[in-house]
């Protein structure tokens, strides 16, 4: 099942996969005798063709050089536990051997974050999947790593319960990927982050330790141990079995769509929903240019889209925050503009036949307090269009919070006379440093991985003493995901 439900975009790059696009002094081929080791705890392969397919996600700039028949980088042998002694006994030997191993899982990660940059052992997460039991009295559900979000929800449908997280790559990504990379989903707004989901997680440290964290919903006995892990992409630990809140499923909803003078008001609409209380699942609001683009609008209205799904009396309350915020400002639009996102939210074919046309095309998500959304807004379509080729710069606000929300960015350039790395690398230096200096966050729900490793210091300042304190305290020979998260 693991299998069909990782479509990272086929592309034949077996005959380039001699070719590593990152070369690094630094890249690890272990020995033989250690691949026997391995081959004893566990099912490996070391085939060119698996390695290399393994060695890649969905980051749009490893999927340009894959085009090219290059690979960003590759692993020597791909591990495949099915339990958690045998990713004890993976991290011990590569601790012992000093092996960098990367963890990977649905490989829908789109920063290079499971792109095995030190060559090493790429350890597969896939084939650890399932539901282990369930909590009802409770409400929490006790998962394995590789567990992809369909069979998540369909196991827990049959106790009526949800976890309700819905990433756009849901069918594609795994709950250890989610926690690892801090996910949002497209119902965020009333179920929160994964952050707010993780009740507990066990965790396998470098040098193989098992660690498992406390399940009591509560605690103040010191700083929280499982929050440590959840975003740190690998980097401290591999996350063998998490304990996930489950919430009653509801089938009542609610949905409408309006259209704001600008994006500005339409901004303003939807902080007075979230401080006044409401949650509706989904608040999306998109520019001028993205109405244009995907609702049919007329250039210059920006388009709201608001659906929820809870108790019958809690959609009430919702239905009547929001009417009342919109009043003021809004025209009502077709509510089949909320079903015909819902039917093509998770469709990327488009953007996909544009990578395969030579564009430069990304997204870049961040987060921000209300105050300085304008600012950030502003700065970075001002930033992204200041680069040469630059065809396109939008953006919508995808998740909401009582202080502040998610700006999502898309933008693509046609590279001209510069190459495509030159022009990739420069959208982004322009884009996130223009975020950054308007004060919002490095990221929202994509994470570090290796695109964005490069921020992290000017992203962090001082805060980046924690992180390399618990790197060096928990993994001290730096075989851990090495590369990544700007450690
Ligand atoms: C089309 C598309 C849409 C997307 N939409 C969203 C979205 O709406 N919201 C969102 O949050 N993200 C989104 N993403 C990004 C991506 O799907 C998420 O980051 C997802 O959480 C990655 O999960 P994965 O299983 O694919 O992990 P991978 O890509 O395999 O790995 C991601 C990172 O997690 C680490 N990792 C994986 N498993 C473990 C483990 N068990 N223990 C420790 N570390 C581990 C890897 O080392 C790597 O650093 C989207 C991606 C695509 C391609």
């Amino acid at each position: 099942m693991s299998n069909e439900r990782r479509p990272v975009p086929p592309i034949d790059i077996a005959g380039g996969a001699e070719h590593a696009r990152v070369s690094s002094s630094s890249v690890t081929s272990p020995s033989p005798e250690f691949i026997e080791k391995l081959a004893s705890v566990c099912a490996i392969e070391t085939d060119l063709a698996t390695v290399t397919e393994s060695s890649r996600d969905w980051w749009p700039h490893d999927m340009h050089w894959a085009l090219e028949g290059v690979v960003t980088q590759r692993a020597a042998v791909v591990c495949r536990p099915t339990n958690t002694e045998q990713v004890s006994s993976i991290l011990s030997l590569c601790n012992e051997h000093r092996v960098p191993v990367t963890a990977a899982a649905g490989r829908s990660g789109v920063s290079g974050g499971s792109i095995p940059v030190r060559g090493g052992v790429v350890i597969d997460m896939c084939a650890m999947q399932g539901v282990v039991s369930v909590d009802e009295i409770s409400g929490t559900v006790e998962v394995l790593p590789g567990t992809f979000g369909p069979d998540l929800e369909s196991h827990l449908a049959t106790f009526n319960l949800t976890v309700g997280h819905f990433p756009q790559s849901f069918d594609i990504s795994t709950v250890g990927g989610w926690i690892a990379c801090r996910g949002a989903g497209q119902f965020s707004t009333r179920f929160g982050k994964i952050d707010d989901m993780v009740v507990a997680l066990e965790v396998v440290l470098a040098d193989g330790t098992v660690v498992r964290t406390s399940d009591a919903p509560a605690g103040a006995d010191g700083p929280d141990r499982a929050s440590v892990f959840i975003g740190s992409e690998g980097t401290l630990g591999v996350v063998t079995r998490a304990w996930l809140r489950a919430h009653p499923r509801h089938e009542h909803q609610w949905r409408s769509a309006w259209s704001f003078d600008s994006f500005e008001d339409g901004v303003d609409a939807c902080r007075r929903i979230i401080r006044a209380g409401a949650t509706p699942a989904v608040l999306r609001l998109y520019d001028e240019k993205e109405s244009q683009r995907s609702h049919g609008g007329d250039g210059a209205r920006s388009f709201l889209l608001v659906l929820d799904k809870a108790h019958e009396a809690m959609v009430s309350a919702t239905r009547l925050i929001v009417e009342h915020a919109c009043a003021l400002s809004a025209q009502r639009e077709s509510d089949e503009l909320v079903a015909k996102w819902l039917s093509h939210r998770n469709d990327t074919s488009g953007l996909q036949a544009l990578t395969k046309k030579g564009f430069v095309i990304d997204t870049m998500e961040i987060a921000a307090p209300w105050s300085r959304l304008k600012q950030v807004r502003d700065n970075v379509v001002a930033a992204l269009e200041s680069v040469a080729g630059c065809r396109l710069a939008s953006c919508h606000l995808s998740h909401s919070y009582i202080d502040g929300a998610c700006l999502y960015f898309t933008f693509a350039a046609t590279p001209g006379d510069a190459t495509f790395d030159d022009t990739y690398e420069a959208l982004w230096n322009e884009g996130q440093r223009a975020a950054l200096r308007a004060g919002a966050n490095l990221s929202h729900h994509h994470g570090v991985g290796l695109n964005r490793a490069r921020f992290m210091e000017e992203a962090l300042g001082n805060e980046m003493v924690i992180l390399r304190a618990l790197k060096n305290a928990l993994d001290p020979n730096n075989i851990l995901n090495p590369g990544k998260l700007g450690l």
